[in-house]
């Protein structure tokens, strides 16, 4: 471990000059210089009241949020806007992703799928970007007598929950969809789970916290740094920079749990769930090949088309315990293929325009860690799963919050880090992400 090189906070010695291309900030950086002894610290070389650490969706709203409520805030990540949200599908499927079991997480999903027109609506007026917001809903459908009655299953607990979605006969899905297969037997019509475009949405957080004064560092944190009296105060660069801020924010994704100098006790208990997903394109000047996202599970796997109003079909996704591996497998593509062909025939036709592999930051109960922890000046906003990007607009909402008044929202409570014990060990150094 280099030792830290320069600070930008007024409390120490600044002795290095002041950080210069690649790493350089979108805007205005903190002076690195060291200031005159007698000179009171400018308001750019404070401390920030909040560092963010991680810019996916996930860091990104928070920083967004902490600064609209007046927080002095930075985010840290090499390549901000960039994570997960480059290869995720963008359902906002808080009823079509309904498990048994994950009744807790549907509140928060239903939650954040409410706030999802007026979020979108803001962003795109504070940035100028198209979000690519489809209010379209889903039609998850069934292929053979099995899938219909775990279909069937899930449409009961649906309406046990009081989520709207409607049984639709096979001929009836096929009346709303005519491209499906003419197996299918059946199918829940959801008209409430829509979609985004999740590398949109990542471009217009980025744009919405450069205009919201949020100061970026173009690097990697090293390692967290702890001072006396037990309380998070920053971070290490990889090249050496101290950050320093009054309170962190973990939101690392998949890496959350790798941050050297967290303790063992706080370290969230956070995976890599790999996923591998591709890209087609529909022609435009036919009709189009799918109104809604089709879903379906054939024999065991999840399968989901998203059809995207500038032509881009996605079509997704494994679901793979493989570490921090990212390669993009012929199997993968295969049975994304196959099942998807089950599905919608004619999907064969398309151009296929890219194949990726990300990893969704997976959680021992699938929902996310959100809010303060047991280190003083240490929040988590990370665990998103497979739901990350419906989650956005609600994390941003928690973590204002809980960064300006110290409490999580009731609605937030149940997602607590606090609810899991000490994390079990770092992974072995062979499990390091490439
Ligand atoms: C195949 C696939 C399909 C998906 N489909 C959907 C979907 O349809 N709907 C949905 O809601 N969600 C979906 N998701 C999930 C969603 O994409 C994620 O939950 C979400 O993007 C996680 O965002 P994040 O910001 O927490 O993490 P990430 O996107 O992983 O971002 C973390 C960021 O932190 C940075 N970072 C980590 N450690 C450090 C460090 N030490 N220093 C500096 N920077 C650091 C990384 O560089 C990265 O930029 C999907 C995910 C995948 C993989």
């Amino acid at each position: 471990m280099s030792s830290p090189a320069h600070t930008w906070s007024p409390a120490h010695t600044v002795s290095s000059p002041t950080v210069s291309s690649p790493t350089e900030p979108s805007r205005a950086e903190p002076s690195l210089t060291e200031p005159s002894p007698t000179a009171p610290p400018s308001a750019e070389s404070r401390a920030p009241d909040v560092l963010v650490v991680g810019g996916g969706v996930i860091g990104l709203v928070t920083a967004w949020r902490s600064a609209q409520s007046g927080l002095t805030t930075a985010l840290v990540d090499p390549e901000p806007g960039g994570g997960a949200a480059q290869v995720a599908a963008g359902m906002l499927a808080a009823v079509t992703e309904l498990h048994h079991g994950e009744q807790t997480l549907l509140a928060l999903n239903l939650a954040s799928a409410r706030r999802y027109p007026d979020f979108a609506a803001e962003l795109t007026d504070l940035t100028g970007h198209d979000l690519g917001h489809r209010r379209c809903g889903t039609l998850a459908v069934a292929l053979d007598a099995d899938d219909r009655s775990d279909l069937r299953e899930l449409h009961a607990l649906q309406q046990r929950s009081g989520l709207e979605s409607e049984w639709l006969s096979g001929r009836e899905c096929r009346r709303l969809e005519p491209m499906l297969a003419p197996g299918v037997r059946g199918g829940l019509r959801v008209d409430g789970d829509h979609q985004i475009d999740p590398r949109r949405l990542a471009r217009a957080l980025v744009a919405a916290c450069e205009r919201t004064g949020v100061v970026f560092h173009r690097s990697w944190a090293e390692r967290l740094t702890v001072g006396r009296g037990e309380r998070a105060t920053g971070v290490v660069t990889a090249d050496g920079t101290v950050l320093e801020a009054g309170r962190v924010v973990l939101a690392g994704g998949s890496l959350s749990g790798r941050l050297a100098g967290v303790p063992d006790a706080v370290l969230p208990p956070v995976r890599p769930v790999k996923g591998q997903v591709l890209r087609l394109t529909m022609p435009r000047t036919h009709a189009p090949l799918l109104n809604r996202t089709v879903r379906a599970v054939v024999r065991g796997n999840h399968v989901y088309l998203v059809p995207r109003e500038n032509g881009e079909l996605v079509v997704g996704a494994t679901s793979e315990e493989l570490g921090w591996d990212t390669t993009v497998t012929a199997g993968g593509v295969y049975e994304l293929l196959r099942d998807a062909h089950e599905l919608v025939p004619g999907i064969t036709e398309l151009p296929l325009t890219e194949t990726r592999a990300g990893l969704r930051p997976g959680s021992p109960d699938n929902a996310p860690l959100l809010g303060p922890t047991e280190l003083e000046g240490l929040l988590l906003a990370t665990g998103h799963h497979r739901n990350g990007i419906l989650l956005t607009p609600v994390t941003g909402d928690v973590m204002a919050q809980a960064l300006t008044t110290g409490e999580l929202p009731d609605e937030a409570l149940p997602f607590t880090p606090r609810r899991f014990g000490a994390a079990p060990a770092r992974p072995e150094p062979t499990e390091q992400p490439a």
